[in-house]
């Protein structure tokens, strides 16, 4: 296997360690596929920056690489605290107020208006990752809360708060996303995510929202929230890929329960053809060192071995001493595990029935299938909407996948999808046409050669542009 057909994908967080020109090539040359722009951090300016160079590189070179755009979502924080923050022990009190205060021992500032309304008595909060645990002991006329720590440490301005328990009023999309939301769409993003998704109408709001101001950006829900596990099904049916996002998600739920239910979401994607992504602390010692934990190249081959569309890095290449070695051994540790190709690909996952796109399911599924049989060189899947391909990638297929499309933001929102390469084609009108053309541009691209086979999909007639119905194998000539 070249390494160029790698089928597991790489996302990279952008931030302070490869925001230039230079180190976003070295990592696309290491590997990555698709960039995150965290909104959560930075200012426009910066994301502007970055875009622009990422830009450059596909302009400079062959790359299609697609950029990643991260809402904050609901995101609470606590505010300002003096010094370098306040150091809490077990027992400690503490006053937790919407008044905005540089927080002390006794009191500190949340952004959460209805903080007060929402929380219950008895309700344990977690601040900074998890590492400090509080009970809500008491409200107060003043609409102040007063707090119990359960597990001490150095509370700090800005870090996060997670409520695992209490049912949050804020709305899905704030004004800061809206912002953010219409950033994304001028500067034309292929994939935009939702933080703290909740309900699939979260989903569905923001995809309104980005249609509305003309932006043909994909949507991917993060999971992060237990109360979204009740609704997984349709929250999955509704977005266009899902981002497994275990930092918040270990927080909220007990961590033991991650394991799992990362591989239920894996499996619950590829069935429905959406591409699933698997977040955080992959390779978090690489940060600091230059070569990963056995247990995190253990959790990133497991990824691959699962059928993860990507694996994801975000502190490592965002603000690590070391982003291209990162890129480097996450990029080698993928490499050896797809070498052993019968350990991913998925027969057992067969077409469903009561699926409208049944038919053309069942096609793809065949062609995959068809593509193992005869051993083909290269699998090629034509779309406009982009669902054959992932419909295609979904089968995990041993063979390269190549897609072809003349819808042009797919080409680089297919980036992100399992083995897929996608190419721009400006389509000719009859069938045989386009089948001859698209081997044609794989020889010329050095991908196939005179007596390779290849397996075609389409579908005819080519002018009522249905969804893929036949399949065509030929022997290159
Ligand atoms: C996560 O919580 O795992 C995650 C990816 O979200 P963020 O980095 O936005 O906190």
């Amino acid at each position: 296997m070249d390494k160029i057909f790698q089928k597991t994908k790489i996302i990279a967080t952008v931030g302070p360690a490869c925001n230039t020109y230079e180190k976003l090539l070295q990592l696309a040359e290491e590997g990555v596929d698709v960039f995150r722009l965290n909104f959560s951090h930075g200012t426009h300016r910066d994301h502007q920056e970055v875009i622009n160079h990422i830009n450059k590189i596909n302009e400079d070179y062959t790359f299609k690489i697609a950029i990643l755009g991260d809402l904050q979502g609901p995101k609470l924080r606590v505010g300002q605290i003096e010094g370098d923050g306040v150091a809490l022990s077990e027992g400690d009190e503490i006053l937790l107020t919407n008044e905005e205060v540089i927080g002390t021992k006794e009191k500190v500032y949340i952004s959460y208006p209805a903080f007060y309304d929402d929380v219950e008595i008895g309700e344990t909060i977690f601040f900074d990752d998890g590492k400090i645990e509080m009970k809500v002991k008491k409200l107060n006329a003043d609409r102040t809360v007063l707090m119990e720590v359960l597990q001490g440490g150095v509370l700090s301005s800005r870090k996060g708060l997670n409520l695992p328990e209490t049912n949050i009023s804020i709305p899905a999309i704030t004004d800061k996303d809206i912002e953010d939301i219409k950033f994304a769409a001028v500067q034309r993003l292929d994939w935009v995510a939702l933080s703290f998704v909740r309900h699939p109408d979260d989903v569905c709001k923001l995809r309104k929202m980005l249609r509305k101001l003309g932006s043909e950006a994909k949507v991917i829900a993060k999971i992060e929230k237990p109360e979204v596990l009740d609704c997984l099904r349709d929250v999955i049916v509704e977005s266009d890929g899902i981002m497994i996002a275990r930092g918040d998600l270990g927080v909220e739920l007990p961590i033991a329960q991650v394991p799992l239910i990362q591989k239920n979401i894996v499996r619950m994607c590829i069935h429905r053809a959406k591409p699933v992504i698997i977040a955080t602390q992959m390779m978090e010692s690489m940060i600091e060192r230059t070569k990963p934990n056995r247990s995190e190249i253990t959790d990133v081959a497991n990824a691959v071995l699962d059928g993860a569309d990507a694996v994801m890095l975000s502190g490592e290449t965002a603000v690590g001493k070391h982003p291209e070695k990162v890129i480097r051994t996450m990029s080698n540790i993928i490499y050896e595990v797809e070498k052993e190709e019968d350990l991913y690909h998925r027969e057992d996952l067969t077409p469903q029935e009561h699926s409208p796109s049944f038919l053309s399911d069942a096609v793809c599924y065949r062609a995959s299938k068809m593509s193992v049989d005869v051993k083909a060189d290269a699998l090629i899947g034509t779309t406009q909407s982009g669902y054959t391909g992932f419909m295609l990638s979904s089968f995990r297929p041993k063979a390269p996948l190549f897609v072809f499309t003349k819808t042009k933001s797919l080409v680089h929102q297919l980036s992100l999808s399992w083995g897929v390469r996608a190419i721009f084609f400006e389509e000719p009108k009859d069938l045989d046409d386009i089948i001859s053309d698209q081997i044609e541009e794989l020889k010329k691209r050095n991908i196939v050669k005179e007596g390779d086979v290849v397996v075609s999909t389409g579908s005819t007639p080519v002018a009522d542009q249905l969804p893929t119905n036949l399949i065509k194998v030929t022997r290159v000539k």
